[in-house]
């Protein structure tokens, strides 16, 4: 097994076996053809069967060698929604595999399928744009099955956990016309992107078994083809495609860009469809031949290795073409390389033009990994190399905000931790040029954020270090109080926004930290909790809302952390901060930024000349009507406020 290791990194493998022909199944007026790459094969026999699952196949054929470890086999028949397998040989071992470079497949994607994509096309697909982008990045993590799982969220039976409930535009809570849930919510809330859980193929869940089986889905099977749970008949290869499609159109429809979360770092199991085609190549390995184990998933992609890197890549270019997806959460971005990621940056711009695409990850892995020598990982000390419009998700701020996620009863700024001025500057500035290490080039790499589906959601985080009793039902004003401190404190930093669905309704999984296959009654959003708690709802509306107006807290540039200045310290644990909001539309010249963690109320000087209200610690929408003020202000315990100076 170490000799696979040494045999793949080396130069002369590269050399003799890349291959940059097209991969995959492909249909054209002269017919059929099937290609892929197994460099070490020794036969390769094609299956076409005419369903996706069950029953044996009707035709075997050999494919033959076509040099630099390719292999076709062609046919002048029109073999569409013809489902197919291969078994390939490896050093006398057959091993039955579907297409990695498939774009369709039947039941559980145990078989690929030969798709005419057109066919697959909703109406109006050709036109299908995303919205011009908003003055800011404000990003909403879903889940396809827990976003409409609630039957209050009045979504009818059939649509219930799947694409279809995405493309609903008018439900409303029980279904009585009134208070709006799915997509009509999101639209009031006013973010700009909608971040899909993964939608790609992935195998926890039995696809023809109970419709509330439930998983995240950070288990790849079918790269390159949607997941067939939420598809309305997984069993019929297009349907899950034109569903998925569907979803898109009708969120761009909607005003919202589509950011889909891929998981390259790693396969569901080391024995998975790349690596049946190609044992090891795709797959790092320790110096033992063991396989390397940075994901915590038992296995990690070798995305330095050429055809890897180039199967990344044109997965990613797929998917943004075919699917008209917005951009790319990088799950475990710090197990790739950053070779790859500017690669993958560059072609994005190339294609679509600079920075359309959004492009981030995740700065960090679960251990180390066995990538070759001299590898450049995308890990956090990878980021002042990757291009600026490469973020990543800012844990420093994350963690100073509401806590550790280390430990449990650990308090952040909010709920007892303190408020550290020199902290909370770099919170404000998204980390540019930081010490530590989380540092950016610039807050165009930062994704501010407070809760993601990892981990503790933000309310039980606060429930669990502030309420002994930790009562994760009950809204108490106290806990509130730090869930809005929380909320504007991110929503006046630098940065892109980010949060997970429900965070601003205090969503929570009853203390349970990693809800990845937890039950729908754990997982799904409690659209009548929505609807109760609508005046945190109302206050991340009217945050979201205030800082589309706020050039200052907006900017991406290098220079942006020079608009934060005269941070102070009046008291301990309240701090003020003055920000230049000059440059855009804004009636605000001037910001002055004032956060308390205190328990007391505390006196603030204003400074010089008149200052409107813009949000305090119950309001975010005084800014429709502010009012004016000089000289001092008194801050509520535990709060914000936010004034502008015209
Ligand atoms: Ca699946």
């Amino acid at each position: 097994m170490t000799n696979t290791k040494q045999y793949f990194d080396s130069p002369e493998f590269r050399e003799q076996f890349h291959c940059d022909s097209p991969l995959g199944s492909f249909l054209s007026p002269e017919g059929t053809t099937f290609r892929l790459w197994t460099p070490t094969a020794e036969a390769v026999e094609l299956r076409l069967y005419p369903a996706g699952d069950g029953g044996g196949p009707a035709e075997v054929h050999a494919l033959h060698p076509a040099g630099r470890g390719l292999w076709l086999w062609e046919t002048d028949r029109n073999l569409d929604g013809t489902y197919y397998d291969y078994a390939v040989t490896v050093d006398g071992i057959a091993r039955e595999t579907a297409d990695p470079y498939a774009r369709a497949c039947g039941l559980n994607g145990r078989r690929s399928m030969v798709i005419d994509l057109r066919r697959t096309d909703p109406p109006g697909w050709a036109f299908d744009r995303p919205p011009a982008p908003k003055p800011e990045t404000v990003i909403y993590e879903i889940h396809v099955k827990d976003f409409s799982w609630d039957p209050a969220s009045g979504v009818p039976e059939d649509c219930r956990g799947k694409f279809k409930a995405l493309t609903l535009e008018d439900t409303t809570l029980d279904g009585g016309g009134e208070h709006p849930t799915c997509l009509a919510y999101l639209q009031r809330l006013g973010v700009s992107h909608v971040q899909l859980m993964p939608v790609y193929d992935y195998g926890s869940v039995d696809e023809g078994g109970a419709a509330d089986a439930f998983n995240w889905g950070y288990d790849p099977v079918n790269y390159n083809v949607p997941e067939g749970s939420y598809a309305t008949d997984p069993r019929c290869g297009e349907v899950r495609i034109r569903e998925l499609k569907e979803a898109v159109q009708a969120l761009h429809r909607g005003g919202f860009r589509v950011i889909m979360d891929v998981v390259y770092n790693h396969t569901y199991h080391l024995d998975s469809w790349l690596w049946r085609t190609a044992p090891w190549y795709y797959s790092r390995q320790e110096k033992s031949g063991a396989p390397s184990n940075g994901s915590g998933c038992g296995n990690d992609i070798a995305s330095e290795r050429s055809m890897c890197a180039r199967y990344i890549l044109e997965s990613v270019l797929y998917w943004a073409e075919e699917y008209h997806i917005d951009g790319f959460r990088f799950d475990l971005m710090g197990l790739l390389d950053v070779e790859l990621m500017e690669r993958i940056r560059r072609e994005l711009d190339r294609r679509w033009g600079r920075g359309e695409k959004l492009l981030f990850g995740e700065p960090w892995s679960a251990g180390g990994t066995g990538a070759r020598p001299g590898t450049v990982l995308a890990g956090k000390a990878g980021l002042p190399l990757l291009d600026a419009a490469t973020g990543a998700f800012c844990d420093a701020t994350r963690d100073a905000v509401k806590g550790p996620i280390s430990a449990e009863e650990a308090p952040g700024f909010v709920n007892g931790g303190g408020l550290d001025p020199a902290v909370l500057t770099n919170c404000l500035r998204g980390w540019t040029r930081a010490p530590g290490e989380f540092s950016v080039k610039a807050p165009s790499q930062t994704i501010t954020y407070l809760s993601s589906h990892d981990d503790w959601t933000l309310w039980d985080k606060l429930v669990l270090t502030m309420d002994r009793s930790r009562d994760f039902d009950r809204l108490s004003p106290e806990l509130l109080r730090a869930n809005r401190l929380a909320a504007a404190i991110c929503f006046t930093c630098h940065g892109r926004l980010f949060l997970l669905s429900g965070e601003e309704f205090a969503r929570t999984k009853h203390g349970i930290r990693d809800s990845v296959c937890s039950p729908l009654s754990i997982n799904r959003l409690d659209w009548r909790r929505a609807w109760e708690n609508r005046e945190l709802v109302d206050y991340y509306r009217g945050l979201i809302a205030l800082r589309m107006q706020l050039p200052g807290l907006q900017d991406k540039s290098p220079r942006a952390g020079e608009r934060i200045a005269d941070v102070t310290e009046p008291v301990r644990d309240c701090v003020t901060v003055r920000v230049d909001n000059t440059g855009g539309s804004s009636p605000w010249r001037r910001l002055f930024l004032a956060y308390s963690a205190r328990q007391e109320e505390t006196d603030v000087s204003l400074p010089e000349g008149t200052w409107e209200l813009l949000a305090d610690g119950t309001s975010s929408f005084l800014w429709r009507d502010p009012e004016e003020m000089e000289r001092r202000f008194t801050l509520a315990p535990v709060s914000a406020a936010i004034f502008g100076q015209r």
